[in-house]
């Protein structure tokens, strides 16, 4: 196994003290801002954004609902924020929403749908976070005066803690067609819907076509410190600004933060081609190893998840092996993720495959 200590980036502009020598793949949150990212926030045009007069954050917010195909925009300091406000306008308290059983809302939003919406959430059973527009339409309960209403459907594209999959358009477009049919909203949680976007080559706008509501977040592979912009209708905006006052989101000076995400649309997008290819490189080199699980959607973007139970250790233990050479990914219950972001060039991932690949090769001979 490989010793040499790699620097994969000066984590911290004009801090070199505080550059770090393991490579990060716990997640494309890791990131920091680069230097350019910090001057051209530095350099930011602002004013306040809770009465709508902050230039940079206007200005972010038309660009992200041009490029979602939407009217309108809010900026947002989380992407848990998007999904909650989604939630909250577009549901009554005793509403059902469906989601998959892997998903963000369902999982790792602390019940805030059901905690300040009182909605509750009907969870899809999947594999990998995908479920057919079958399913969805399964789920949908019949009206009448016993049943929660189903009132909203959400789509995860990219998938998060099932491995970066990518929902098939035709599917989305389906699950868009029942919902409308139907009588329901539908939401796309986007994430990482960019990274979607330049794994497929279809436009962010034909994805979006017909969600009544869809966010990207700024904060994940797009590497920006904070912030997320929701889009949708102008009335649709509106109303989510209200709940995002009353949530505690509203902002002043923001356009620091929205100067942020005008620089990564313009400078990261690429990036973010470079790091699902970064991604598929580290999925290569490690695929054809005994004892690891992949889902035959693995390495379709810059999330690849796998099993090693049948390398007779724990994920944690597996993910502590590999810490132990600088390399972090992350253990989350018995699935290992492995995330890909702008802070790790390509160098640093295919040091990262060989110490993952050493560290199972090892295992599987042990346990032969
Ligand atoms: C990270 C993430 C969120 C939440 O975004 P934050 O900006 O961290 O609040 C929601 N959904 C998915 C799929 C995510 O990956």
């Amino acid at each position: 196994m490989a010793h040499a200590r790699p620097i994969t980036s000066l984590r911290n502009p004009g801090d070199p003290s505080a550059s770090d020598m393991t490579i990060d793949l716990f997640s494309d949150t890791q990131t920091r801002p680069t230097a350019g990212m910090r001057e051209a926030m530095a350099r930011a045009v602002v004013g306040d954004e809770q009465s709508d007069s902050d230039p940079t954050t206007l200005a972010l917010c038309e660009r992200v609902a041009a490029l979602l195909g939407k009217e309108a925009g809010v900026f947002m300091p989380s992407g848990t924020m998007c999904n909650l406000v989604s939630i909250l306008v577009q549901t009554q308290a005793g509403d059902e929403i469906v989601v998959d059983d892997k998903s963000h809302i369902y999982n790792t939003e602390a019940a805030g749908s059901c905690a300040i919406g009182g909605v509750s959430v009907a969870p899809l059973p999947t594999k990998v976070g995908i479920y057919t527009p079958e399913a969805f339409e399964a789920a949908i309960r019949a009206p009448g005066r016993t049943a929660p209403r189903t009132a909203l459907v959400s789509v995860e594209q990219t998938t998060s803690f099932s491995g970066g999959s990518v929902w098939r358009l035709e599917d989305m477009r389906r699950i868009r067609d029942i919902a409308k049919a139907r009588g329901l909203k539908a939401h796309i949680d986007g994430a990482r819907l960019l990274n979607a976007v330049v794994a497929t080559g279809i436009p962010a706008t034909d994805y979006a076509q017909g969600f009544d509501s869809v966010w990207l977040d700024l904060s994940k592979g797009l590497g920006c410190p904070v912030g997320a912009v929701l889009c949708g209708t102008r009335d649709f905006i509106t109303q989510a600004w209200r709940w995002k006052y009353r949530l505690g989101g509203a902002m002043r000076q923001s356009g620091v933060l929205a100067a942020a995400g005008l620089y990564a649309l313009d400078h990261h997008i690429e990036q973010l081609a470079r790091d699902n290819a970064n991604l598929a490189r580290i999925h290569a080199r490690i695929a054809g190893l005994p004892g690891l699980g992949f889902d035959e959607t693995a390495g379709q973007s810059n999330i690849l998840c796998f099993t090693v139970d049948g390398l007779g250790v724990t994920a944690a233990a597996f993910a502590a092996a590999c810490l132990a050479h600088d390399v972090r990914i992350r253990a989350i219950g018995e699935t290992i993720r492995v995330t890909t972001h702008l802070d790790v060039d390509a160098a640093a991932c295919d040091r990262a495959a060989e110490v993952i690949h050493a560290v199972a090769s090892y295992l599987a001979a042990r346990r032969a």
